[in-house]
């Protein structure tokens, strides 16, 4: 288990800057997702937190050490990539040890640390088996064993899961996540999936080029994010996010009244029969839920109702929603309150 902390990480090259300034604080033991948009900076932040590309200034802290100049072999990480990196021509245990034999662990240890990696992760029938042999994720498995059995103390992971189709995917992220805790581990996690952040992480560090957005538990990300793009970011159906005139909303007063201010409401916080008058323009069902797209004057509002409602297209509805679900952000996209 190790903390881990970034101070100013800045990365240019030619032109771009990739990232700008990057301050966190990665508790020992947790597990930390970075999250945001393709080309936001999170593939270059884990690179360099692992030693693999090189910070144009600011440091990496491994256990108050600081490593930003060592080499990645000595800063005690493994990190397991998108693409797995797995040798074809070798078996499951070969793979998985790869790295040992390389440090020149003594056999023995290494065969001890094989059985209980194996254990762990379910891999003891398919040791002899090659990389093709395997279905897409207990190649994932082999690429986590590999980061298993070298004992780092943190784990890097850039998408590990983002080949594997939708249904896998939902197992490993719970399989993951409970090995990280039963383990101890701590990791360190690239997606730009937030649904599978939010399901993991304790942490979710929101990156939007080359900066931190918000970095918090999800469940505060959630409940209070701190910018318009963090509320649009994280949640789907996405926040409502209307433009506030004369400190109303379609006749409803609001309790801000900041010309340009901006009202955020969750979809899930709208509800069906209330005295805010709206037509449908259009929906979708989802099963539990049905999606309605209601326009309240020039606005339109998402509303996440229940799926077994009964509403068609072009239906007069009133909506209401309860003063304390409501979100306020300034013109500039911060958060009021
Ligand atoms: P993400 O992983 O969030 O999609 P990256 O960290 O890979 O984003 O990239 C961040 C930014 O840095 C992007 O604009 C990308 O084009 C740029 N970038 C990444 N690697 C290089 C490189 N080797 N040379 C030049 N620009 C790069
Ligand atoms: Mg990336």
């Amino acid at each position: 288990m190790s903390s881990i902390q970034l101070v100013n990480l800045c990365k240019s090259w030619a032109g771009t800057k990739a990232l700008d300034g990057i301050n966190l604080s990665i508790e020992a033991g947790s597990f930390c997702v970075l999250l945001g948009p393709s080309g936001c900076g999170k593939s270059t932040t884990l690179r360099i937190i692992a030693g693999l590309e090189a910070a144009s200034s600011g440091q990496v802290f491994v256990d108050g050490q600081d490593v930003t100049q060592l080499p990645p072999a000595a800063r005690g990480l493994a990190m397991v990539f998108q693409n797995y990196a797995l040798f074809p021509h070798l078996s499951v245990a070969d793979n998985i040890t790869f790295g040992l034999s390389v440090r020149k662990v003594e056999a023995g240890e290494a065969a001890r640390r094989l059985a209980q990696t194996a254990e762990l992760l379910g891999l003891d029938q398919l040791l002899h088996r090659k990389p093709s042999q395997l279905s897409g994720g207990q190649q994932q498995r082999v690429a986590l064993g590999r980061a298993l059995v070298a004992q780092a103390k943190v784990c890097l992971m850039d998408e590990p899961l983002s080949n594997l189709d939708a249904q896998l995917r939902q197992d490993m992220r719970r399989e993951l996540r409970e090995l990280q805790q039963r383990l101890g581990l701590t990791v360190v996690y690239v997606t730009h999936d937030q649904s599978e952040a939010m399901s993991m992480a304790d942490q979710v560090v929101l990156l939007n080029q080359g900066r931190v957005e918000q970095a918090a538990h999800p469940r505060h990300l959630y409940a209070a994010p701190a910018t318009t793009f963090a509320a649009r970011f994280i949640g789907t159906p996405a926040m409502n996010l209307l433009r506030l005139q004369d400190g109303c909303i379609a006749g409803s007063s609001v309790a801000v009244c900041q010309p340009g201010a901006l009202l955020g409401l969750r979809p899930e916080a709208v509800s069906l029969g209330g005295a805010i008058a709206a037509t449908v323009q259009s929906m979708e069902y989802l099963g539990a839920d049905l999606v309605l797209r209601c326009a309240v004057g020039s606005e339109l509002i998402t509303v996440r109702a229940d799926g077994k409602s009964d509403i068609a297209a072009g239906a007069s509805v009133g909506l209401h929603w309860p003063q304390q679900a409501e979100h306020y952000f300034d013109p500039q996209g911060l958060r009021l309150h």
